[in-house]
């Protein structure tokens, strides 16, 4: 795994190292594929009930989640490059973005590099982190126009968890026209069934990968997820799935060039070059019929294109045989942050928390904020206050090492 004080790698040069290992290769019957469709247009589906029409690909925005989790130099960068990926992509045909008020300054860099452009764009922002107080969303929601230079932004939802007090709020800016379509993002698909089923939401954004599958899990979670697509279906709700390349788990897990598991996929990988397995991710998630668009997070522009050149390609066996490789490979290691855990710890740990904190170290080299957020959950919830009884593993459906994982964390954390 990468060392302390290492940058994280970069898609950028995790696509090298693969397409390093593919010189001398032949080009696969999807390589091929992938030329002809760099040319191919942008396609697009209806986006439930909103009437909407979104392309099948869009910007995901969570790379600029906190400056400190890319550390200055990769976060200025991004910053700098964020308006050319905004234009690479609607000239690709793509047409939305999605943001948040706590990411950073991306609302203020968005909405300047969209004027001009601004009809080409659908907008999804959020106030974040979640609000519990009506006023303070309504005034969020009004710094949010001002960044984007518009008087309405077209999907608003709540992020990470539903707030009553969002919805209220949400109701009275759908009155006033400053929004259009009301949505919520979070991780646990009962949540948004709740929400659907009491008919308060236009739209879910849900995390959905192939990592995801019941296959790599014994009951969570592809009955749940996809359940939830069908019932959103049957509701005429609209699906985003996000994190459908597994978040940016691969570029850092791939790091780890001893890991023999590592050195496996980067083999076949090398038989089909390493932008492969990102279009057999995308694939997977947009073959989905009830899923309406993929919020890809691109931290460069060249990651635009190569992600659009996936669009309309069939999926093949050679893809599927990629994924089930890379999944077999680190399902492991891949907490899904289902929660189904928590109630099972008779300490009260923060189970979930303290992995997710764990991955930002490890696999987003995002270190100086994960030790920051360790740092913020009470010292009677956190990794030392587990007694070692297991009772969590035994509900974990992923059967993950918890109690090792939590080890391994409070040591990186602290
Ligand atoms: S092993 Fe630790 S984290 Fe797991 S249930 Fe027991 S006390 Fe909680
Ligand atoms: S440790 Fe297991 S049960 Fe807990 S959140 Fe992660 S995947 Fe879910």
């Amino acid at each position: 795994m990468s060392t302390p004080g290492e940058l994280p790698l970069s898609r950028r040069r995790f696509l090298e190292q693969g397409s390093a290992a593919a010189v001398g290769a032949a080009l696969s019957g999807c390589a091929a594929a992938s030329a002809a469709a760099a040319k191919g247009p942008m396609r697009y589906r209806r986006f439930g009930k909103t009437n909407l029409t979104v392309s099948e690909i869009g910007l995901g925005c969570a790379t600029g989640l906190k400056s400190k989790m890319l550390g200055p130099e990769r976060f200025n960068r991004y910053r700098e490059e964020l308006p050319a990926i905004l234009h690479r992509l609607l000239d690709l045909g793509g047409n939305f973005v999605a943001t948040g008020r706590g990411y950073h300054d991306t609302e203020q860099i968005l909405g300047n590099a969209m004027k001009g452009r601004r009809h080409e764009v659908i907008i999804f922002t959020a106030p974040d982190p979640p609000k519990d107080n009506v006023e303070t969303i309504i005034q969020c929601c009004e710094e949010s126009l001002k960044n984007f230079h518009t008087d309405c932004i077209d999907c608003y939802f709540s992020h990470g968890r539903w707030s009553e007090r969002f919805y209220e709020a949400a109701l009275k800016l759908r009155q006033q026209g400053k929004i259009r379509f009301i949505g919520l993002s979070s991780h646990v698909p009962a949540e948004h069934r709740a929400c659907v089923e009491a008919g308060q939401l236009d739209f879910v954004f849900q995390p959905y990968n192939y990592m995801a599958l019941a296959k790599w899990t014994e009951r969570f979670d592809r009955n749940d997820v996809e359940g939830l697509f069908a019932f959103c279906k049957q509701k005429d709700v609209g699906v985003i799935s996000m994190k459908p390349m597994t978040g940016h788990f691969l570029p850092n897990w791939a790091k780890d060039t001893s890991n023999p598991k590592v050195a496996s996929l980067m083999s076949e990988l090398s038989g089909l070059g390493a932008e492969h397995l990102y279009h057999a991710m995308l694939l997977w998630v947009l073959k989905n019929p009830n899923v309406c668009c993929a919020a890809v997070g691109m931290s460069a522009v060249g990651e635009v294109a190569e992600n659009c050149r996936a669009v309309g390609m069939p999926l093949t066996r050679a893809h599927e045989r990629l994924l089930e490789h890379y999944a077999a490979a680190c399902t492991d290691d891949y907490c899904r942050l289902c929660e189904t855990c928590l109630p099972s710890c008779p300490a009260g740990i923060r189970i979930p928390d303290i992995l997710r904190y764990r991955m930002y170290y490890k696999n987003y080299g995002h270190r100086e904020d994960a030790r920051e957020l360790y740092a913020a959950v009470p010292a009677d919830r956190q990794a030392t206050a587990c007694t070692e009884c297991g009772a969590c593993e035994g509900t974990c459906p992923n059967k993950l090492a918890i109690r090792n994982k939590l080890r391994e964390a409070h040591t990186l954390l602290v």
